[in-house]
């Protein structure tokens, strides 16, 4: 049996194909039932529906063989643990810094409000900046807004959430992508089975790739 850890939402919708190039078809739909383990029209393939910052613990814990996770989980998570051998090109987004527009910050160490915080530490600690990184889970795009910080590090895709909230997108901190992961014990026990896995998703996001061009 080979196990997938997904999250719903935009990752899974945008692998669905993916995931049928490589003859993988969920039979239940996950936005319609709560089932958790969603079975596959293969018999050794199923879905384990996980929260998307959840997706790297489960894999290399061996819960899941594999995983579909975004970048800015897998940066968040740390490298050590996952092997990643593949770039889907999907759910493709931009981790910025945002702040509210035209505005300037007058603390002397700038305060971060985001749910990224080891990646937001890196990046401001490489650039030199001091900055106090306030952890959220959700509703960044407040913080500015009510002072609790001078501006934020999320996941910018239209704009148009920033824009709601009278912020502008200002620093890239890096273009963002779902991966695929995989379990280091699994691509040695199940290495036919992944391997299988992981070529043909690779041919379909080849494919995909050349029909956007
Ligand atoms: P937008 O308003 O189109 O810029 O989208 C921004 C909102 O959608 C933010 O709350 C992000 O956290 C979320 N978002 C955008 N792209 C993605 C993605 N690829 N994966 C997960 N969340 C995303």
């Amino acid at each position: 049996m080979l196990t997938l850890a997904v999250s719903k939402g935009r990752i899974f919708e945008e692998a669905l194909p993916l995931l049928a190039a490589a003859g993988v078809v969920p039979t239940v739909d996950p936005d319609k039932s709560r089932k958790l383990i969603i079975p596959t029209n293969r018999e050794d393939v199923q879905l384990l529906i996980v929260r998307a910052s959840d997706v790297p613990t489960y894999v290399e814990y061996g819960a899941a063989d594999l995983g579909i996770a975004g970048k800015d989980a897998l940066l968040e998570y740390g490298p050590e643990g996952l092997y990643e051998p593949l770039d889907l090109n999907i759910a493709r987004c931009r981790l910025m810094t945002a702040a509210p527009v035209g505005g300037i910050a007058s603390r002397r160490r700038l305060r971060v409000a985001t749910k990224y915080v080891r990646t937001a530490q890196g990046y401001f600690a490489r650039r030199g900046i001091q900055a106090d990184i306030i952890k959220l889970y959700g509703s960044m795009e407040l913080a500015p807004l009510v002072g609790l910080a001078d501006c934020i590090v999320d996941l910018v895709d239209t704009g148009n959430t920033l824009r709601a909230n009278g912020l502008e997108p200002r620093e890239l901190i890096m273009e963002i992508s779902s991966r695929l992961v995989v379990n280091k014990a699994a691509m040695k026990m199940k290495h036919r089975a992944v391997c299988a896995i992981v070529d043909l998703l690779g041919q379909a996001v080849a494919r995909q790739g050349m029909h956007s061009e």
